[in-house]
């Protein structure tokens, strides 16, 4: 049986429920259903306004943005979220020294939540280096659903990932 890789780590019986759903063909309408609201974010220079005004609202007096973009080089498991066992130390979506946030490029067709879910991850960074408790204590400060939208996105992710590329 393929692994789900974005689901490594997590118990087995929520992965086999997970395969069950594939297997019905249930997983991109549940997800669907769930996060129909698309964002509007589509370049740098919006992905810029859109991570300062959480950063306005929530961790108004951490170091100062430098820039936000979208890469379309991130691997979204290995750069912005981790495992979700071992602590990613060098962290590759946030560069310390000039505080940059980088975001994989799937985001920009992400669902709106999902967006949301990774701003706030980075946003994080700029206080936490680790995937420590200190650090999810601020990711559920700036959203209460944290947790539930980290895992729903690895669904998404997996979902995305078995779906035939379509060429534009
Ligand atoms: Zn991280």
């Amino acid at each position: 049986m393929e692994p789900l890789k974005y689901l490594a780590g997590y118990p087995d019986h929520l992965q086999a429920q997970v395969r069950a759903l594939i297997a019905q063909d249930g997983l991109r309408p549940m997800l669907a259903k769930k996060y129909a609201e698309p964002h509007a974010v589509r370049s740098d220079g919006q992905l810029y306004d859109y991570v300062q005004g959480l950063k306005e609202r929530y961790l108004r007096r951490s170091v100062p943005l430098g820039k936000v973009v979208y890469d379309s080089t991130l691997q979204v498991m290995k750069h912005a979220l981790g495992t979700h066992t071992a602590i990613s130390r060098a962290h590759g979506g946030r560069l310390k020294a000039s505080r940059e946030i980088r975001i994989a490029t799937v985001f920009r067709d992400a669902p709106a939540d999902f967006l949301r879910m990774i701003a706030v991850h980075e946003l994080a960074h700029l206080k936490e280096a680790d995937h420590n408790k200190a650090f999810y204590q601020l990711c559920t400060h700036m959203e209460p659903d944290y947790h539930q939208l980290e895992f729903d996105l690895r669904l998404y992710l997996t979902q995305v990932e078995m779906e035939p590329r379509h060429p534009s």
